[in-house]
């Protein structure tokens, strides 16, 4: 299978008819169907890393000020407590499972839009912000061998995230957005997927990745992917100065 790095942005995406929501809509045609999807999301944070073994996972409403319509999203797609069984399996003593989270809206904004049907068991794995790059990196790869059993890979998050220096209605990244975000373009789409291990030292990276879970997913499925999968962006762009909506997608 193929893998994916989506970036969310606003939770309203859900909802919306946009350019970049249609690029998800067009994605999930091109892809081949897959048997379950393990979702990376930026909003399933926790000490140490969890796999939601829940039968039906609920749907998790983890924002606030956005209109109620937003607030009724229920995305009914089942779980799969074997793909989180197998997950836990893969990555080791280094994770575990519970019961006791759903879909957060960094997975169901997204898979709202892709697979609207939620017929398509989905897996959220949780991320561990206290680990360094390079073992996020070595997360996605323990988690490869899930791509050869007909497993999405899909990560969500946003490559540049800082609500603290949005600019509401501002087209144009700020500069240091703009510097890190290509910087990071460059990288994926030469295949240097290990040179991101090194993020921190790239211009911008500071505010750009300032509290870190938006990034972690892109480091996890880039570390899932092989030398023979070729990288190409969906969405490359930016939207009120401080966050980027590129994706990636890799293989396939
Ligand atoms: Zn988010």
């Amino acid at each position: 299978m193929p893998l994916a790095f989506i970036g969310h942005g606003s939770p309203m995406n859900a909802l919306e008819d946009n350019a970049w929501t249609r690029a998800w809509r067009q994605l999930a045609e091109e892809l081949p169907r897959p048997r379950a999807i393990l979702c990376l999301s930026a909003h399933f944070t926790t000490k140490g890393l969890y796999a939601v073994s829940a039968e039906r996972p609920r749907t998790i409403h983890d924002f606030y000020g956005f209109p109620r319509e937003l607030f009724e999203v229920s995305y009914q797609a089942p779980g799969s407590p074997e793909l989180a069984g197998r997950a836990v399996s893969l990555l080791e003593n280094r994770a575990g499972l519970t019961e006791d989270w759903g879909l957060d809206h960094g997975a169901w904004s997204v898979l709202r839009v892709m697979y609207p049907e939620a017929d398509i068991p989905v897996v959220q794995l949780s991320l561990d912000l206290g680990l360094p790059a390079r073992a996020q990196l070595g997360i996605g790869k323990a988690l490869s061998p899930l791509r050869d059993e007909g497993i999405f890979i899909l990560g969500s998050g946003n490559v540049v995230h800082n609500l603290r220096e949005i600019r509401p209605g501002q087209e144009t990244p700020l500069p240091w957005a703009l510097a890190f975000g290509e910087a990071i373009h460059r990288l994926v789409l030469d295949g240097d997927y290990e040179a991101l291990a090194d993020y921190q030292s790239l211009e911008g990276s500071g505010p750009s990745v300032n509290s870190g879970e938006h990034f972690v997913p892109l480091l996890q499925v880039l570390g899932a992917a092989t030398g023979a999968d070729r990288a190409r962006a969906i969405n490359h762009d930016y939207v009120w100065g401080s966050l980027s909506m590129t994706g990636y997608v890799l293989g396939g």
